[in-house]
């Protein structure tokens, strides 16, 4: 691969200046790396340049029929002032898993998380220090061949770009009411659950307002086919903590596979507890809360680490899970894998990558 070229921006956009008014995804930095494909070259001239629009022509076919696949990860800045980066390898593979589905031309692992920390270290000063802060990575790649025939494109385009993002529970980890979807479906074993596509959440939209107006803050998605089986929350895996197994539902195709989700099976099973990844229906769900036996369910995803479920409803039925408040092992995942990304605890499994 050639070497990244660099044209720095030389007009700095003024950095925020208070972090704990730091939202999602709103504000950018000043530069972005970019680099393009095409059948003939494969994948050429890699340049950081300053953030900008970029012009596409109205006939690229990934605005048309949706090759369009993109990743998230994290930079973090431990108390010491180090830049690191959370398993950014793992996305880059999985961000491979993804084109390989739509059709897309698949990246160098090595070239693109050396691409990462060569864009975040022109970034450094916007890599914010509070709690819970962090500069989010959005990496994606878009068909750029201006043909209006359905076949793979010819031309992409790979971008990344960065945004400093706020803590999700500014005001501590609040334990959120999810309900069970039971009208939509997020996949299907065959489709492409299991790529982080954008086509996915144009899919999931419809669901995510209704659960709003129900006054909920996520949906609980079961499987396409026999509408039984427990698939993931949101836009995040899901876990099931029992008196005896703590489950997670097993990577069918239509499940994204977790970064998150992977680290947390990781940590159980060095701390010698007994966790599986199987298939497990709603059923069995209703059951254990009604015999005493459900004790924590939670979210797992970048974003949030760990996201306590306080009600999980489905139908007439509600369940108050540990009594709407955040569990034990909840608390412990969540302290432990902050922790490894902050560098205050030790990162046993070599998860860090410095920047
Ligand atoms: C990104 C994503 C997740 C979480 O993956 P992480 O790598 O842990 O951030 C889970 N489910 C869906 C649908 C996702 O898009």
């Amino acid at each position: 691969m050639e070497k990244i070229k660099i044209e720095l921006s030389t007009n700095l956009k003024p950095k925020p200046q208070d972090e704990s008014k730091l939202a999602f995804g709103k504000i950018f930095t000043d530069h972005m790396f970019l680099m393009d494909y095409s059948d003939k070259k494969g994948w050429f001239d890699p340049r950081i340049v300053p953030y900008a629009p970029i012009s596409i022509n109205p006939a690229a076919s990934g605005l048309h029929y949706g090759q369009l696949i993109f990743e998230g990860l994290k930079a973090y800045r431990s108390k010491t002032g180090e830049i690191v980066m959370f398993r950014p390898e793992k996305n880059m593979k999985r961000l491979n898993a993804s084109n390989e589905r739509l059709c897309m031309p698949t990246v160098d692992v090595d070239f693109m998380v050396g691409a990462l920390k060569e864009l975040i270290r022109i970034e450094k000063d916007w890599v914010p220090a509070a709690q819970g802060t962090s500069l989010y990575i959005r990496p994606f790649i878009i068909a750029t061949e201006p043909f209006l025939g359905v076949k793979p494109s010819g031309d992409y385009m790979f971008i990344v770009i960065l945004s400093p993002v706020g803590s999700y529970y500014p005001n501590g980890i609040q334990p959120v009411g999810i309900y069970v979807e039971n009208e939509y479906v997020r996949a299907i074993r065959g489709g492409v659950g299991h790529a982080k596509c954008a086509g996915n959440y144009a899919a999931s939209m419809k669901s995510q307002i209704k659960a709003a107006e129900k006054g909920f803050a996520q949906v609980l998605w079961l499987d396409g086919v026999e509408r039984k089986y427990i698939e993931e929350v949101g836009a995040m895996n899901i876990f099931f903590a029992f008196e005896d197994e703590i489950v997670t539902p097993e990577l069918s195709g239509s499940i994204l596979p977790g970064i998150t989700r992977a680290s947390i099976l990781d940590l159980l099973k060095s701390w010698g507890m007994p966790v599986s990844e199987r298939r497990i229906s709603i059923d069995e769900i209703i059951e254990a809360y009604d015999g005493g036996k459900l004790k924590e369910v939670f979210g797992t995803g970048t974003a949030a680490v760990i996201s306590p479920v306080g009600e999980l409803t489905h139908g007439d039925k509600k369940m108050v899970i540990n009594n709407g408040e955040i569990g034990k092992l909840s608390k412990k995942l969540y302290d432990e894998i902050t922790g490894i990304q902050k560098l205050e605890r030790e990162d046993k499994f070599g998860w860090i990558t410095r920047v």
